[in-house]
Formats: structure tokens, sequence, C-alpha cells
């Protein structure tokens, strides 16, 4: 039987038909597209059966897929190792070409240059493209060439390059759907990918919530953020959709969007600082790495309401609100004097919209070790914090329930945690 001519487009963290680069020219080919998603071994083998990244991910191809089926197409689902499939589906078809949108994450990079070898080999060309940001790798440089570690001046920069285009470009597949194959592929239960629904959901996004985002930001009971985090990590909206309405409605808001963007850059420029103190600097720290002290804290039981609280938010919900999330990193590492990796892992496992980038940035950034971090001698106060974002406490009863029934000592003092964070920083860093 002679096997069918065709182009393939894999998504990955581009879970959108909407606005969506790579599956924008793979449309224009000149065979019929089979969209393919590929649930890949080699992570979901560290994951609990019911994770709900990956309840996330079901669902999104699953509404992907009932969008193809009113265009008489389908999206074909995979589960293996990445190469095992790809070399299967060498077998299967007779692939043409193969598009995709770029991932900037180590392991992503690694798995990419080895499928698009293995394609290459099979005399199959394979296309990549920026989609996850509006500036990648080295577009946004200093004078020098080198890549910024500051991100006020990367900001600029950014902004600079965003306005001398007008906008960020968006591509609308509609004229060309009528391109994406016509096979009517099985899509599979949850189940036989080895997996249960999670109870934990990911709220939707919500812009409305914004409009007076610069002053209500900081206050977690206020729920004034967007809830973009997990839509922006797994690709259910486009960045570019949303630059372009954050540069016409709030300024404020672009300017994480940014965040967001010097980080992933952050990490393709410096791989290393995932597992390493940005600062090498920094690494002669002695960290106390209190297992005990560590569970307190993972468990949402140190005593600081504000630091339990957030604990509490993030184990039931998978979520947790960006100042409670600096409040409780500050408290890991300058309280108990524990690595941030260890903390950076543990938010790892329970983040719904956990991204390597942004995890490991923002992490470093709360330990004084990364680039353009939080000076080492900055401690938190949790009970200040709570009183300048929580006044009224509302945040912390909806997470804490017995907290006006008698709340728990805190597991340490604060003005003698600071005074040994100072201490134990002081000797540590090398001179
Ligand atoms: P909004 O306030 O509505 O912000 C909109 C978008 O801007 C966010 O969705 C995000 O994409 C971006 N953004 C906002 N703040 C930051 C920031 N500080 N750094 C980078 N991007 C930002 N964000 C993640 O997406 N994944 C992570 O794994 C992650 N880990 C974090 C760990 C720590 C210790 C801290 C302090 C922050 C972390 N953040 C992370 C950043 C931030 O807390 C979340 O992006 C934000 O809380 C998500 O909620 P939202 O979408 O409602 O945010």
């Amino acid at each position: 039987m002679t096997k069918q001519k065709v182009t393939i487009f894999w998504f990955r963290r581009d879970l959108r038909l909407e606005d969506n680069t790579g599956l924008f020219h793979a449309l224009q080919s000149d065979f019929p597209v089979v969209p393919l998603f590929i649930f890949d071994d080699d992570i979901l083998e560290h994951l609990p059966k019911n994770d709900a990244r990956v309840t996330f991910i079901y669902d999104s191809l699953e509404k992907i897929n009932s969008e193809l089926n009113k265009l008489d197409s389908s999206i074909l689902i995979k589960k293996g190792k990445t190469k095992d499939v790809w070399e299967s589906l060498i077998e299967e078809f007779d692939i043409q070409s193969v598009f995709f949108n770029k991932d900037y994450e180590p392991f992503a990079i690694k798995r990419d240059n080895a499928i698009s070898s293995l394609l290459k080999e099979n005399n199959i060309e394979s296309f990549s493209f920026k989609d996850h940001v509006i500036f990648e790798e080295k577009e946004i440089t200093k004078a020098d060439g080198l890549p910024y570690t500051v991100y006020t001046p990367y900001k600029n920069k950014w902004l600079e390059k965003y306005h001398l285009s007008g906008s960020a470009p968006e591509y609308d597949s509609a004229p060309f759907q009528s391109n994406f194959a016509k096979d009517k592929f099985k899509f599979p239960d949850l189940a036989e990918i080895g997996f249960e629904r999670s109870s934990i959901k990911v709220q939707p996004h919500n812009l409305t919530q914004i409009a007076h985002y610069k002053e209500t930001r900081d206050f977690p009971a206020l729920d004034s953020t967007s809830y973009l985090s997990p839509h922006l990590r797994f690709g259910t909206v486009s960045i570019r959709k949303l630059v372009n309405w954050a540069n016409r409605k709030n300024q404020t808001f672009l300017s994480e969007l940014i965040w967001r963007e010097f980080f992933i850059q952050i990490l393709f420029s410096f791989p290393n600082c995932v597992n390493h103190n940005f600062k090498s600097a920094y690494d002669g720290i002695q960290w106390r790495n209190n297992e005990e002290d560590f569970k307190r804290w993972c468990s949402g039981t140190t005593g600081y309401p504000m630091v339990d609280a957030g604990m509490r938010q993030l184990n039931e919900t998978g979520y947790m609100h960006n100042r409670v999330r600096m409040v409780v990193a500050s408290f890991l590492c300058k309280h108990l004097l524990i690595n941030w990796q260890w903390g950076e892992a543990y938010f790892a496992e329970k983040l719904l919209d956990f991204e390597l980038a942004s995890n490991a940035g923002n992490w470093q950034w709360a330990a004084g070790t990364g680039c353009d971090a939080a000076p080492y001698f900055r401690v938190f106060n949790p009970e200040i914090q709570q009183k300048k974002f929580d006044e009224k406490g509302e945040y912390i009863r909806k997470w804490i329930p017995e907290f006006d029934f008698g709340y728990a000592e805190p597991m340490v003092d604060h003005a003698f945690a600071r005074d040994r964070a100072i201490a134990t920083y002081k000797k540590g860093i090398l001179k």
C-alpha cells in the first residue's frame, strides 16, 4: 500500500489552532497537514498518575480535536519515547516535512536537535519557528552582543524593538484550514495514556479583572491578576495577541510579560542557572537544609500565616499568588536557610504554571543568588508582608480555616532568623 504523503505539525507547548506560527506555515505546505501530539514517556514517567498538568494538556488537546473535527480532520495522539514515536511515524507516513515551534528549555533543545537529525537522516526537512515569545534568544542583546542580565535595560531595549515594529504579527490560519489532512484518528482516553483525571483544575484566564492591575496586583485576596500563567506555559493563548492587547491597555501588565521573556532568555543563555547559583560567589553559603523544617514549609505549618496560607493554596490548587510566592520563597531561603533548589523542585512538582525559566529565575531572585536578584540582606518579614498585603486577613482565612481558633506559634523567631540569615550569607559570599 502506498503511504500517504503528508506534512506533520508537531504540537508541544502551543496547544491552540489560533495564531500559531508553526501551524500557520505548515498549512501552506504542498501536502495535507497531520496535527500531532506526543505524550513523551521520558517526561510522563516522573509524574504522579493524577498530575493536574497532564489533565490540562489532555483537555486542551480534546478541544483542538473537536475544532479539527468540524474541519473533517483530527489530531494524531501518540505516546512513547519521542524518538521511538518519530521512528514509527516515518514508517507509517511518507513525511514530506515537519513543522514545530521552538522550545527554549535545555531538555527540549536536546530533544529537538535529536529529532531534526533523525528526520534529516531520512531526507525529511524540518522547520522550527519562534512562537512562545515575542523576542527570542539573541534578539535583545547589549551593544556588545552579550545577553542582558539586568531586567530594566533589557525591558527598555525590548520595548524599543517592539515599538519599532509597531506590534507583534498575528498569524491567522483560517484561510488555509482546508489543508488539514482528512484522517479520523482515534482520540484516546486519559487512562490509555496511563493517567487519571485530577481534581485540580486550571482556572480560566481573565483579563477583565486586571483593570486596576498596578494598584491591586499585590493583594492576594483581591483576585486581580490574570491567571494566564498555565495558559502561557502550554500555549493555549497566544503571547502575540496578549502583548498587543497589553500594550494598548496596561503597561504594568506588559512589564510582567516582559519579565517572563527576560527569564526565558536568561535560561537560554545560561542553562546552568537551573541547578547552579547564577552568581557563583554565593556558592559558599552554608545552607542548613533541615529536612523537618522543609516538611513544615511544604505542608504550610510554619506558624507564619502568610507563608502557610500560600503553601496550602499551592498544595490544594496548584497555584499561588505572586506576592505570596515571594514571601514563601524568601522564608525558605532566608529564615530556614534551605537551598533555593529544594523550593524550586517543590514548586516544579506542584505548580500548574511551572515554567523552568520563570521558576528558577524567580527562586534565584528570592534567594539573592540570581541575576538582578533581591539583595541578600533583604529578608521579608512575613508578619509585615501580611499586614501590608492582607490587612484584614481575608486571604489567610481562606486557606487556614483554623486561623481564628488559636494559631500555631512561629517555628522560628523572625529577628533571630533574620540575623542568622544575614550572618550566614555574609560569611558564605566569596569575595
Ligand atoms: P499576572 O500577574 O496576571 O501576570 C501575567 C503574566 O506575566 C504571568 O502569567 C506570567 O507569564 C508573567 N509574569 C508575572 N510575574 C512574573 C515573574 N515574576 N516572572 C516571570 N513572569 C511573570 N511564573 C510562572 O509562569 N511559572 C513558574 O514556575 C513561576 N515560578 C515562580 C516562583 C517564584 C518563587 C516566584 C516568586 C514567582 C514565580 N512565577 C512563576 C512568577 C509569577 O508568580 C507567576 O507568573 C504569576 O503569579 C502567575 O499568575 P498570573 O498569571 O495571574 O499573573
